[in-house]
């Protein structure tokens, strides 16, 4: 037994499954050596297969020994069995042992490269054997679409582009006419020249005159072991093995898996992708409903106009805006208008009786026999907040831009233009409840934008001089020509009739140090809530010309409130989002209808993850015939392992590449409208929703998934294919180097 390349002693495998125990082999001892053609025969079920992964280090086996060159193999670890499995046999597995999705050429040089054989040796390698089988000119054609002598053919050439010292082939002859029988004896009998050849076959009449030995198979032992022929000459040397280099093998099966796929493929681009859209749909809600603010109920005790698109902006030192900061402030990302008179966002309007505003009239009586009309005006609706006309061209539809105070632009159709309308200006905040200013102003321009009207800039000066506690409410009056520049009318004062005139000292705007002395005709202090009439020189005079310490922006959308504040703060302004700050007290209803949200969000999240990874295994089961092939050519359970993590990277990218593609170019919203309305709304507000670190996120939840689909996948795949890959054992690699090497 000194020659002997492969000894089993009294070994035994067992099968089992379930409950029961099938033996598969039974005491069996047996030597070959190189050079040796055995036929193994034996009839169905009696263990031909079962020794023929034994021996090709596929499977394990629970008693008794298996030496290879003299040294024992039972204590071999997992890495020890796929190193004998990729260095010291060749396994042609029953029904071919091809891959099928892969071409004639791709089979043989992935034969060659899973030994380490570098990529253009591989193929120079892979040329001269497919010349050996005659499928040269076959190369590119799809294995799966060869003919059954054709397939079995190349199988051999797969089986004999590694320079194993053993060739094992189960049944190679199987499915095969007598010609081609012929030939794939004939290229086993030259195998046989320089490796050890076990043929597993049912057919030993036509395997007759090639074998030099049979060996026959009953219930899993060896019932008859004779020699054929001796007169054999010495082998021929295997060729010298070349140092092997198993790094990248794992992208290099991921792509040859891949190539071998079409269908497949796009299956697993199309999940991918979809699922890239459900995490970004899940996800994005989720982060968008971590903002509780519609939750709350709004305090507008700091800012009487709660507008969830409006940022209120003041400079962090105080001062008042420059033309340069405001123009600044407009030209922002996201920002889509700028109310330069920030305090007048506060102040409420109405105009339309019946619909804004009530109105009742009374009689007071102010002394003796002296009565005056009152007249009361209760606001009704949810209020209108004051806004000056925007800087926009193309803003107005018709008519041109206010001049004058008492003219405004409203939002309708050209009917409106000339008409007068009454308006009660409502400063809740420094008022009373019930003080008002009471103006006719005369539309004089219309426009399709926004809602109600639009004021004259003056009417922003003066309020916003008032508001801030700098004078009076000073309206110019352009019209009438007040006498000396300085006469003021105050309406409804009419009954101040035994005065004349007050005398006012108010500070000059112009020159601080020469106040202006300013007679008001019909006017008395406690008339502060109307509006003083001045001459247009006196308004100068009296007015600032600033528009104001506080500004507010209106935002496209109230999504990009944080990135809005974020850049205004780092403009040194102090902002903040009226609507946020003034959300105060949760509405216990909202807010636990906001955490089911919450709930539910997450609940599709993580069934959208389970999903996917369900239908990968089920795609990866499909891939799992090829792994098996491949480790009975010595892919190594980590290289398998790998591949299949790249393959899942692959697809996790490009979906996601993809989701954004499609999104970019809005091919989204080529969905029937009617069907996808609300879908599209919902996309539409959740893309305002993402900024550059939250698509971060949403695309590492993604690869996330996708990489604990595949370490699932993986584990999946060692189970099933790599009995070994868990077994530990006293031999390590180191060993088995010094050992395995001829
Ligand atoms: P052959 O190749 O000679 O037809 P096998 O080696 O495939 O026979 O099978 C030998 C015995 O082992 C049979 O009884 C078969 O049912 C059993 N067997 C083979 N593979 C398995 C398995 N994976 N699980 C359980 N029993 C098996
Ligand atoms: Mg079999």
């Amino acid at each position: 037994m000194e020659d002997s390349l492969i000894m089993l002693k009294g070994l035994s495998k067992f099968y089992t499954g379930g409950q029961n125990i099938v033996v598969g082999l039974n005491d069996i001892s047996v030597s070959f050596a190189r050079g040796e053609l055995v036929a193994v025969t034996g009839e169905s079920g009696s263990g031909k297969s079962t020794l023929a992964h034994v021996l090709g280090g596929i499977l394990p086996y629970e008693s008794g020994e298996l030496y290879f060159q003299g040294a024992p193999t039972s204590h071999y670890d997992g890495a020890a069995w796929e190193r004998y499995r990729r260095d010291c046999v060749s396994f042609i597995a029953q029904g071919y042992g091809i891959l099928p999705g892969s071409t004639v050429l791709a089979n043989v040089v992935s034969a060659l490269r899973l030994t380490g054989v570098n990529k253009k040796e591989a193929h120079r390698k892979a040329e001269t054997i497919l010349k050996e089988v005659e499928l040269w000119e076959l190369r590119r054609r799809r294995a799966a679409r060869l003919s059954s002598g054709q397939k079995q053919r190349l199988s051999i050439a797969r089986a004999l582009a590694k320079p194993a010292p053993v060739l094992i082939a189960d049944e190679p002859t199987g499915n095969l006419d007598a010609e081609n029988t012929e030939k794939v004896l004939r290229l086993l009998e030259e195998a046989s020249r320089e490796r050890l050849v076990i043929l597993i076959t049912h057919d030993y009449e036509a395997a007759e005159k090639y074998v030099t030995r049979r060996i026959h198979l009953q219930d899993g032992r060896i019932t008859m072991d004779a020699p054929v022929r001796s007169e054999r000459p010495e082998p021929r040397p295997l060729p010298e093995k070349k140092a092997v280099r198993t790094r990248g093998l794992g992208a290099y099966v991921a792509g040859l898996q891949l190539k071998a796929r079409p269908v497949w493929c796009l299956t697993a681009l199309l999940l991918m992708t979809l699922s890239a859209f459900g995490i970004f749909a899940f996800l994005g809600s989720f982060i968008k409903t971590l903002d509780d603010t519609d939750t709350r109920v709004y305090d507008n005790s700091a800012f009487r106009n709660g507008d969830s698109c409006r940022i209120a902006v003041v400079r962090a030192d105080g001062e008042d805006f420059t033309p340069e900061d405001l123009e600044a402030l407009r030209q922002l990302d996201h920002v889509k208008g700028l109310e330069p008179y920030g305090y007048i966002l506060d102040v409420a309007y109405a105009y339309k009786e019946h619909e804004d505003y009530e109105v009742s009239f009374g009689l007071k009586k102010i002394g003796e026999d002296l009565y005056i009309q009152t007249r009361e005006v209760v606001f009704t609706s949810t209020e209108r907040f004051m806004k000056t006309v925007p800087r926009e061209e193309n803003f107005l539809t018709a008519g041109r831009l206010p001049e004058t105070p008492l003219e405004v632009v409203a939002v309708g159709g050209e009917e409106l233009l000339e008409t007068t309308i009454p308006v009660y200006i409502q400063n809740r905040k420094n008022w009373g409840v019930s003080d008002y200013v009471y103006i006719e102003a005369t539309i004089v321009g219309v426009t399709d934008q926004g809602e109600d009207l639009y004021f004259h800039e003056d009417m922003g000066r003066a309020l916003t001089q008032y508001m801030r506690g700098r004078g009076w409410f000073f309206l110019p009056n352009y019209e009438k020509n007040l006498e000396d520049g300085y006469l003021c009318e105050a309406e409804n004062a009419g009954y101040m009739q035994e005065k004349d005139y007050i005398w006012l000292t108010v500070s000059n705007k112009q020159d601080p140090s020469n106040p202006l002395y300013l007679r008001l005709k019909g006017a008395h202090e406690s008339t502060c809530q109307q509006y003083l009439e001045v001459s247009p020189e006196y308004f100068e005079k009296l007015v600032e010309t600033t528009t104001g310490d506080q500004i507010s922006l209106f935002i496209e959308d109230y999504a990009y409130t944080d990135r809005v504040l974020k850049t205004v703060k780092n403009m040194d302004c102090l902002a903040v989002s009226p609507y946020r700050e003034g959300a105060v007290e949760q509405d216990s209803e909202l807010a636990a209808q906001r955490v089911r949200t919450l709930l539910i969000i997450a609940g599709a999240l993580v069934a959208l993850i389970v999903l996917q990874a369900l239908v990968l295994r089920a795609l990866f089961g499909m891939e799992m015939e090829s792994y098996r092939l491949m480790n009975n050519m010595g892919l190594t359970c980590r290289t398998a392992q790998s591949s299949m993590l790249w393959q899942l990277l692959i697809f996790a990218v490009a979906g996601q590449l993809l989701c954004l593609g499609l999104t970019w170019l809005g091919l989204w919203k080529l969905l029937p409208a009617d069907s996808s309305g609300a879908l599209l709304t919902t996309g539409q507000e959740l893309i305002r929703y993402m900024t550059a670190p939250r698509l971060l996120l949403l695309s590492a939840v993604h690869l996330g998934a996708a990489l604990g689909a595949g370490l699932w996948l993986t584990s999946v795949l060692q189970r099933k294919i790599y009995p070994f890959a868990g077994r530990t054992g006293d031999l390590k690699w180191e060993a088995l180097d010094k050992e395995g090497q001829r």
